[in-house]
């Protein structure tokens, strides 16, 4: 049995934050987790808030946090709690190889994608943020031969249409691949690999220079490296260029490189992670939790593992990172078996528009301002246990654009009231 001052269950970005938060106090933390997070495979580009009720915003979005109404989990935490979460962040990835930062004047961001569309966002990369090319005059929107998810025509296509392109002359290119007709398909981290190396640092340079002549921008998908892509982004730039690299599909490049930027950082602050193992259950008593218990997938035939702590973070995701379950009968936080207020009929719990705001997206466990799950009457359930991240109900990251502002500032939260509460 293994003891922790704090036990965080998830390595997505709400654990993740928690664990660093938690361990920056000097508190012995551990971090059991199945599966690498959402993180692992998205952008890398933090989204805060860019649409409130389908319009985007232009200003600051610390100035629409009310009209997301009391329930939503940034008033829940409020905004002090975020701009700490935000800095920190910041602070991590930078001391740990993943430059990223805010709009020094509290805006967000525009990124655009792979497919050629615009985003906001709020923390990014250098590399990200699109703002740097809105007064290019020529722009190349290129791609790389047999790199299936990046088609630049048809991105040159949807990019056109944006008013924010409206003066620009855009164009689209190949970069020949280096590895020429693949057995499998190319993904962009399979390229961002390569130019980690010096031969595919080399190529990618070579390629630009020879595509680029003549443009003032270029935009080409994520692939200036993974670990070594800041000291490669910084040596691209000088090629006479903006540089842009689009956020893509998954495996988005960004959010690897943001993960291990939190790994390091927490690996020198002595936390301790147990991967490949699954959290079935806790052991409650007299109103606390006791432990939970885990199952270690990587071992045939293992038996149960029992961790005890003081305090617990609970940050499994939502419906995708599997700490919300949804069956017909019920849906319910599968650690503690919360059950989770929902309509009966399954056809209500989803939006008729595919990209609408769907219920689902909404599932999570009620909590108060120290991130502790409420029962039906509103009080504490578990007084040592607090939930970050998509476990938490209440809000609808695709629609509102705010994945990874909710999840890293509730983390940060959570670690706060389990130190408050040692
Ligand atoms: C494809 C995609 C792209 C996205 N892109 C962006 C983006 O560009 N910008 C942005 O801001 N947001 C983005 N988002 C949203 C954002 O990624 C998520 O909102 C955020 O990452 C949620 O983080 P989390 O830590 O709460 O959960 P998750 O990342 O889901 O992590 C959950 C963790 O808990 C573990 N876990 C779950 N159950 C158990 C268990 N029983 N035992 C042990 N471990 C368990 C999982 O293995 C995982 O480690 C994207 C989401 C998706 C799906």
């Amino acid at each position: 049995m293994r003891h922790s001052d704090v036990l965080v269950v998830g390595a997505g970005m709400a654990g993740l934050m928690a664990a660093v938060t938690a361990a920056k106090s000097g508190a012995s933390v551990s971090v059991l987790s199945e599966g690498a997070g959402v993180i692992s495979i998205g952008s890398g580009a933090v989204d805060f808030l860019g649409y409130v009720n389908g319009k985007k915003i232009t200003d600051n979005p610390f100035n629409h946090l009310s009209e997301l109404g009391e329930m939503h989990p940034y008033n829940i935490i409020g905004a002090e709690n975020i701009k700490n979460a935000f800095a920190s962040l910041v602070e991590i990835s930078n001391a740990n190889g993943y430059e990223i930062k805010m709009n020094e004047e509290g805006l967000n961001h525009t990124a655009i994608s792979i497919a050629g569309t615009t985003k906001p966002t709020y923390i990014c990369s250098e590399s990200n943020n699109a703002s740097r090319i809105l007064k290019a005059k020529k722009i190349l929107f290129a791609g790389v031969e047999y790199l299936k998810d990046s088609q630049p025509a048809l991105a040159v296509k949807q990019a056109k249409q944006y008013k924010i392109f409206a003066d620009a002359e855009i164009n689209s290119a190949l970069l020949k691949s280096p590895f020429g007709k693949t057995h499998r398909v190319l993904n962009c981290l399979d390229l961002a690999r390569y130019v980690d190396k010096e031969e595919g640092f080399n190529w990618l340079k070579s390629e630009l220079s020879k595509a680029a002549a003549g443009y003032d921008a270029v935009i080409i998908p994520p692939i200036c490296g993974t670990i070594n892509y800041t000291k490669h982004f910084k040596e691209l730039q000088n090629l006479g260029f903006i540089l842009v690299e689009a956020v893509s599909i998954p495996p988005g490049v960004g959010g690897y490189r943001l993960r291990h930027a939190l790994i390091n950082e927490a690996k020198k602050l002595n936390v301790k992670f147990i991967e490949n193992c699954n959290v079935q259950r806790a052991v409650i008593e007299n109103g606390k939790c006791k432990s939970v218990i885990a199952l270690h997938n990587n071992i045939a035939g293992a038996l149960e593992t029992e961790y005890t702590a003081d305090n617990f973070i609970i940050a499994t995701g939502g419906i995708i990172g599997n700490g919300i379950a949804s069956t017909p009968d019920k849906v319910y936080e599968t650690i503690f078996n919360i059950t989770i207020d929902s309509p009966v009929s399954v056809e209500e719990r989803s939006d008729k528009n595919v990209f609408g705001s769907h219920l689902f997206a909404r599932f999570g466990v009620k909590v108060n301002s120290k991130l502790q799950a409420l029962d039906s009457k509103g009080s504490p359930l578990y007084d040592n246990v607090f939930f970050a991240g998509n476990t938490i109900a209440g809000y609808d990251f695709p629609t509102e654009k705010s994945g990874y502002g909710v999840a890293c500032s509730t983390g940060y939260t959570a670690a706060l009231s389990a130190l408050a509460s040692k």
